[in-house]
């Protein structure tokens, strides 16, 4: 991560931060849920597709207060989702069609806690009060999407015999 001086750099830094890994986190619960329909696990399909809206969602609400800056142009390694050294990056390619539900939720909470972990060392590195402020935000919303996993996987067993179809996530008030 490269921070700038200059407070419109920072922000539009953030933002460009911000936005990939919103949208490289859409794709992955995508990905995610196509899986679990192939599995037909109902449960785990609406909620990565659940997750996958949010995400999405963010993205774009993020696009939009970004209008008219100059966003850097970020590698991908700058903002992955994944982490290339993990394990789980591997169910991504590898092992797709064996994984599980329960599987499928530890690669998503696993990934939801780099994200947060990610927002919470901008916003403690960020010099600028806006940055820190988009940052923190961001950090809380992973936070909330971190809950929603941890307690799907609270109801999912070892071997997905009795996955919970009952897995509709709360309305937030956004
Ligand atoms: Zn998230």
């Amino acid at each position: 991560m490269t921070q700038t001086d200059a407070p419109a750099d920072a922000i539009a830094m953030f933002y460009a931060h911000a936005i990939a890994l919103e949208n490289e986190a859409a794709e992955r619960y995508r990905e995610l849920a196509d899986q679990m329909e192939a599995h037909h696990n109902e449960g785990a399909k609406r909620l990565f597709r659940w997750l996958a809206g949010l995400e999405a969602e963010h993205a774009s609400e993020l696009q939009r207060k970004a209008e008219g800056m100059t966003l850097p142009r970020l590698k991908p390694w700058e903002y992955r989702w994944v982490d290339e050294e993990a394990p789980e990056s591997a169910s991504f390619d590898t092992v797709h069609y064996l994984m599980t539900a329960r599987h499928a939720l530890e690669v998503a909470l696993t990934n939801e806690r780099r994200a947060r972990e990610f927002f919470e060392r901008y916003a403690e590195s960020a010099e600028h009060p806006e940055v820190k402020r988009l940052a923190t935000e961001m950090a809380m919303d992973e936070a909330e999407h971190e809950r929603y996993v941890r307690r799907a996987l609270d109801r999912v067993d070892e071997t997905d015999a009795h996955w919970d179809l009952d897995l509709d996530p709360p309305q937030t008030a956004e």
